[in-house]
């Protein structure tokens, strides 16, 4: 199969590369301007779904290869990424007056979250490219997913983190024999200190906010969302998507106005975004134009997303532009309510992805989001990524002595006693 990749262009000057790179960044704008973004020939797309349709297709995320930046012999068939389940959260709904509110379960993906699907591209481009060890910086999934994959396919790794990030993440790193690095300082200086190393070791860089295969990878979560609508109902109203750096938001909108233009879907949805309150500079950013110039990380339980200066910010504001969309910042409070309320679904979230249903509950408060509409929030990590925090939102069990008048009085009132045999 030949690949549909036309090229690539700068998103700040509009230079055109073709499909053999630059890799990264535009050499006219530099790493902080020249994010590139990846063009396919949509025509030549079509024409192969037509041959051989997506119905017919292995249950993964590889099914869209004709839109992903790899040569056939590439695309790792066997890394099993992506086709998470959507959840129909009826009672949520109901309870938050909403016609429809579905949960994507990205943590249902091989190590637990969405960046899975950039990670598995972004390692299969490695090896396409015969690269030796890749690095990332990351708050944490961007990491696990990488040292995952990378131990799929036996290449060394090296990972960035704040000291800050969560034990289980750190865990996940070490047991998949990552290099790892526990910087020292904020998330923004891990990510500085990666990029160097990157250019000093010759390292594939699998930074999300520069090498645009990253975002292809992402992309695929939009492309699904539009491939599945078809089986609840149809094109949601809105798409509610938490945002740190913003690449997840934006690739999702990629991926939805890709299946857009090549008529899977017939309209597209709006976009919410969903930023944790202390660290919303992409609500600035949409609203004004620009960075906030005075904002430091550290003030939410949403480590994912407790990102001040975001990478990606004008890819994410560029698509919330486009999808006419919203960005509203929940606490912490909410947060954890938007934990139990998805576990009552059987959707179990790391803070950063309860914090997208935090944000449509807080959405639907406020009149944003009319009660009429169908919602689907993207639940990007799953709960095992963050225990501390999932305690906090799940409180204490019942503690008694083994004796079965005390249960009998500990469960009055809890509706499970009342069941008859
Ligand atoms: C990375 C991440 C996000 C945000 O993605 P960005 O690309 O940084 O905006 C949201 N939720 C989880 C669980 C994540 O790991
Ligand atoms: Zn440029």
């Amino acid at each position: 199969m030949t690949t549909t990749l036309t090229g690539l262009e700068c998103v700040t000057c509009g230079q055109r590369f073709g499909p053999d790179g630059p890799w990264m960044t535009c050499p006219d704008c530099g790493p902080d301007d020249g994010i590139l973004d990846v063009h396919y020939d949509l025509d030549a797309v079509r024409a192969a779904w037509k041959s051989a349709p997506l119905s017919g297709r292995p249950l993964t995320h590889w099914r869209y290869r004709e839109l992903l930046p790899l040569e056939a012999s590439a695309v790792q068939d066997d890394w099993t990424v992506g086709w998470t389940p959507v959840i129909d959260a009826s009672r949520l709904a109901k309870e938050l007056g909403l016609k429809q509110l579905l949960l994507k379960d990205e943590g249902r993906n091989p190590t637990a979250s969405f960046k899975d699907r950039a990670s598995s591209v972004g390692v299969a481009h490695a090896l396409q490219l015969g690269a030796k060890t890749i690095a990332c910086a990351s708050t944490g999934n961007a990491a696990t997913s990488l040292a995952g994959h990378a131990a799929l396919a036996g290449m060394p790794c090296v990972i960035f983190v704040p000291h800050t990030a969560p034990e289980p993440k750190l865990a996940q790193l070490l047991v998949f024999g990552a290099t790892v690095i526990a910087v020292q300082g904020s998330y923004d200086q891990a990510y500085q200190l990666c990029s160097q190393a990157c250019e000093k070791f010759g390292w594939y860089n699998r930074n999300c906010a520069i090498n645009p295969v990253l975002v292809e990878g992402k992309k695929t979560g939009g492309l699904e969302v539009a491939e599945q609508s078809a089986s609840f109902g149809g094109v949601p109203d809105w798409v509610a998507v938490s945002v740190g750096d913003g690449c997840t938001i934006a690739a999702i909108w990629k991926g939805l106005s890709q299946m857009h233009q090549l008529g899977v879907i017939d309209r597209l949805p709006r976009l919410l975004g969903v930023q944790a309150k202390g660290v919303a500079p992409i609500a600035y950013a949409l609203e004004h134009g620009s960075m906030p110039t005075d904002l430091q990380d550290g003030g939410t339980v949403a480590d994912s997303i407790n990102v001040a200066v975001p990478r990606n910010w004008r890819k994410a504001v560029n698509a919330l532009k486009e999808a006419n969309g919203v960005v509203v910042s929940v606490d912490d409070e909410q947060i954890l309510e938007a934990m139990r309320a998805g576990g009552r679904h059987g959707v179990y979230a790391e803070p950063a992805a309860a914090a997208a249903v935090a944000g449509v509950a807080s959405a639907v408060g406020d009149g944003i989001i009319s009660g009429d509409s169908r919602v689907l929030a993207m639940v990007t990590g799953s709960g095992l990524k963050d225990t501390r925090a999932a305690i906090r939102a799940g409180g204490e069990p019942i503690k008694i002595e083994p004796n079965l008048d005390t249960l009998a009085t500990a469960l009055k009132g809890r509706g499970v006693t009342d069941g008859a045999r």
